[in-house]
């Protein structure tokens, strides 16, 4: 049987030293404060929404909400985000997605001040990640590398195999393992004969929004399997993109879903809005 890569519990170690941080932040007057922007009506969203502003507050952090209205034009969410990258109280600016299909994300995402970019998605804060410099990662890639450190799983030199290459979480990924001197294979939607990349995965990532799709004859005896999938099973429970009672028999580590990456994502936010908070001191 693997071992549990218990994001859940590193998630509340990471937030108990955030605390003690703020703490000595606040004493310097720095109070962080996130501001959200949320654009329309996502039943999903105001689910994220609302752990966010849970976590943040139970840990100091200050939390701001603009809730727009589904009609809201780009000029006035770009007008929205320009007011909060002037104000020296704000500290990170996420706006939550997805967004109303009229609005152009990419645009919205390029015009909040790369040193607010607590997502990670400025073009700025992913060319410095590609330079191997100090920026803010992307959330979730951050996280399964906290995590993957957290456990002494070797990276260097190790093969990780990582399917899916969205913008949020495949993309940075590659560069996250990059740095950390893996040799990585990325995976999409138009790779023929996928099991035969998954199959020589020391660190196999998966995600792609496919309920169970990574079956145990497509995984390494040994390896260690990330699953980032969130998906609901035909009994409407929560499930990854890995069948885990059947992968979790042949490799070394795995996370489960839930209690995985998800918590990480979110301790990660805090970790950047923090950082983001401590670079207003220089
Ligand atoms: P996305 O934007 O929908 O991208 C999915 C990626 O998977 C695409 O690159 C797609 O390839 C690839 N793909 C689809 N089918 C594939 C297949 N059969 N074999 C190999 N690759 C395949 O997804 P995302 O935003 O990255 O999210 C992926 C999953 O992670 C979702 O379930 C999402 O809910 C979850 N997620 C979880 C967290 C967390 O904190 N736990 C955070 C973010 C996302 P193409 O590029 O060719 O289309």
């Amino acid at each position: 049987m693997a071992i549990l890569l218990d994001g859940k519990n590193l998630a509340k170690k990471i937030r108990d030293d955030l605390k003690d941080e703020i703490i000595q932040l606040k004493e310097k007057g720095i109070i962080p404060k996130l501001a959200v922007i949320m654009v329309g009506e996502d039943g999903a969203s105001k689910i994220y929404l609302r752990n966010k502003s849970k976590a943040c507050k139970e840990i100091g952090i200050q939390f701001e909400e603009y809730l727009l209205k589904e009609n809201t034009t780009m000029d006035e969410l770009k007008n929205i985000i320009s007011k909060l990258n002037s104000k020296k109280d704000i500290h990170g600016i996420l706006l939550q997605s997805p967004i109303p299909s009229n609005l152009n994300i990419n645009d919205a995402f390029y015009s909040i001040v790369p040193s607010k970019d607590v997502d990670g998605f400025h073009p700025i804060n992913v060319g410095k990640l590609c330079l191997s410099q100090d920026t803010f990662v992307s959330c979730t890639p951050y996280g399964i590398v906290k995590l993957l450190e957290e456990y002494n799983i070797p990276i260097q030199g190790k093969h990780v195999v990582i399917l899916g290459r969205s913008n949020i979480v495949g993309k940075p990924l590659i560069q996250c393992m990059l740095n950390k001197n893996a040799t990585v294979t990325v995976c999409h939607s138009k790779t023929i004969h996928v099991e035969e990349y998954t199959k020589s995965a020391d660190i196999l990532i998966v995600a792609i929004g496919k309920e169970k799709f990574i079956k145990a004859d497509m995984v390494k005896r040994g390896s260690t399997v990330i699953d980032v999938g969130i998906n609901r099973d035909n009994d409407g429970k929560l499930c990854g993109d890995v069948d885990f009672n059947e992968v979790e028999k042949v490799v070394n580590y795995i996370t489960p879903v839930p209690g995985g990456v998800g918590p990480m994502t979110i301790a990660m936010l805090m970790c950047n809005l923090v950082k983001a908070a401590r670079n207003q001191e220089l």
